[in-house]
């Protein structure tokens, strides 16, 4: 009873073992590798113990512990092969369990041994021992599992796949070559050609443990466990900023591909900050190196412009590495920020482009807006005297005079005419008519009220509408022009005395709104320049320079 309790405390750190393994967060090859590792321990660990015992029973269940270990071990090397080569299997429900079915058979044959019939002990014991027809069954059974493998690992090797997976493969295939020579070893030198009772030891022990090697050696150099340190290098070298991990004391650790290449920082070297600013203890880079340099703890950043070669804008960020309360390190990383910089200022240009443009834009409006206003104003006067023209105030009066006649507001309309106008262009030309045309105009408008209208009705004829005036004030006001006019002496070049004109006065006033006033087939309009024309006439005809009046 006593020998067993070490047995047990044996199974029990075992089982803590393989708990540990279980609930840790390895991959799930980690966890399948150091089953099967565990497994090949435990064929030469049971061949040892056939050799120390003398009682044919242990010996026995030690053989068969042996065997059943080496069937468990095909079956999970080929799962093992499986998994490396990442082959998937076909989804098909107990597919495992037919790939388990042959080796647990053969485990029930070394289990069962019926008749003796896989193995019997030579001389009583079975430290010397010799195998039955289903001995080779079962050899057969585990050939035939390392076979399958092997198909695996070639169907593997010959499908386009990652370097690093095929170096892998390639390992695991020389580790298989190595058991399987070793094993077919032991059991020609061993079993099949057995000469005496000479046998050599450990064979396949010895296979197992240098296919063990091959493993390792896979897993080490190919970094097969390495999941997490490759990713995390992925991650690191493919990231578009700069990464340096310094130790604590100040010597660089780790370096990435964004890194800018002209900074020269490689793994080993010390790291001087100030080596890596250009402008290094001027300005702003003075206060980042003391800050850096001082407070330790701190996480400095500076935006660095680096002119050789390409320009580049770079910003650096210092963050220290803090474990428990203490430094043990700093990252630094670097932003190319060039490509950022660049847009802004591009940006920029096209802004003060586009304002350039805007401003020119709203130059030409407020130009085009002049020019209308002119285009308008010349539409609406007369070209020689600046004052109105026919167009405008026949348009003007239309309606403002019907307005006036429904309203029965009063007003009147002067229409004058220079007396013997033909004379003074015969005599003095047409220029001298010219200016004698608006100097005339001049005294009119001198003579007019604010809200009157004065506009040239044609050739020396002129228009005076008077809003709000009756027969009684416009006379008075067409006298009053009349006067002006006739008084007005006229300088002309190459002409001793002044000269002076006098004008002829048609007054129409409408005070008295008889019903016939609004025309029917005329405009009303027309037909008051009409009427104001036959007073002019009249005016004439009485003999020029005064005033005749008519009203309605
Ligand atoms: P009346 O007293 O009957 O009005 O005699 P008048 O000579 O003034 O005769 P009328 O009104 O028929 O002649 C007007 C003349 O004015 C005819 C034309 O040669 C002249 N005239 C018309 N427009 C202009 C102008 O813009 N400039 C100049 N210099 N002369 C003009
Ligand atoms: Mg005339
Ligand atoms: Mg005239």
């Amino acid at each position: 009873m006593m020998a067993w309790i070490d047995l047990i405390v044996c199974i029990l750190l075992l089982a803590l073992l393989a708990y540990v393994f279980i609930s840790v967060t390895i991959t799930v090859l980690h966890k399948v590798y150091l089953m099967f590792h565990f497994f090949m321990t435990l064929w030469p660990l049971c061949q040892f113990a056939i050799q120390v015992t003398d009682s044919p029973r242990l010996q026995l269940l030690y053989v068969k512990i042996a065997f059943v270990d080496l069937a468990l071990l095909a079956v999970g090397w080929l799962f093992f092969t499986l998994l490396l080569t990442k082959r998937t299997l076909p989804a098909r429900k107990g597919l495992p369990v037919l790939i388990a079915l042959p080796a647990c058979l053969a485990a029930a044959i070394v289990i069962s041994n019926p008749n003796g019939m896989f193995v019997q002990p030579l001389h009583g014991q079975y430290a010397e021992r010799s195998y039955g027809p289903l001995f080779w069954l079962t050899s057969l059974v585990l050939i035939g599992y390392g076979v399958v493998s092997l198909w695996v690992i070639h169907s593997a090797l010959s499908a386009s796949r990652a370097d690093r997976i095929k170096k892998q493969v390639t390992q695991v295939l020389r580790g298989m070559v190595v058991v399987m020579a070793f094993i077919g070893a032991d059991i020609l030198v061993n079993v099949v050609f057995r000469v005496s009772s000479m046998v050599i030891p450990g064979l396949t022990s010895a296979g197992i443990l240098l296919s063990a090697v091959f493993f390792i050696v896979a897993i080490h150099r190919d970094k097969v466990f390495d999941l997490l340190k490759i990713a995390h290098q992925d991650i690191i070298n493919t990231i578009n900023l700069g990464i340096l991990v310094l130790d604590d004391n100040e010597i660089i650790v780790e370096t990435n591909r964004s890194l800018p290449a002209f900074l020269d920082l490689h793994i080993g070297d010390r790291f001087e900050i100030a080596a890596i600013l250009p402008d290094a203890g001027t300005g702003t880079s003075g206060t980042f190196i003391a800050k850096y340099k001082n407070d330790p703890l701190e996480s400095p950043e500076i935006d660095v412009l680096y002119e050789k070669g390409d320009r580049r804008h770079v910003h650096i960020h210092v963050s220290p590495i803090v474990v428990g309360g203490t430094r043990v390190g700093r990252i630094i990383t670097f932003q190319d920020r060039s490509r950022l910089r660049q847009l802004i200022e591009e940006t920029a240009k096209q802004n003060e482009i586009l304002q350039e443009r805007n401003q020119t834009l709203s130059e030409m409006q407020q130009e085009l807006h002049l020019t209308n206003q002119k285009l308008q104003q010349m539409a609406i006067t007369d070209g020689l005297t600046g004052c109105f023209n026919r167009n405008y105030i026949t348009q003007q009066l239309e309606q403002e005079v019907r307005n006036h006649i429904e309203r029965h507001i009063p007003f009147s309309i002067l229409l004058l005419d220079i007396d013997f106008f033909k004379l003074i262009n015969d005599r003095y030309g047409h220029l001298t008519g010219d200016e004698v045309i608006c100097s005339t105009v001049n005294v009119i408008k001198q003579t007019l009220r604010d809200t009157d209208i004065l506009a040239r009705f044609g050739g020396e004829e002129f228009i005076v509408y008077l809003p709000f005036t009756g027969s009684e004030a416009a006379l008075e006001l067409a006298e009053r022009i009349r006067a002006a006019v006739e008084a007005n002496k006229m300088m002309v070049p190459g002409l001793k005395n002044a000269l002076s004109v006098t004008v002829s006065i048609g007054l129409l006033s409408v005070d008295r709104f008889p019903l016939d006033l609004i025309p029917g087939s005329m405009t009303l309009i027309s037909e008051l320049f009409q009427s104001v024309d036959h007073v002019l006439y009249q005016a004439k005809r009485e003999g020029r320079n005064r005033v005749v009046s008519a009203s309605k």
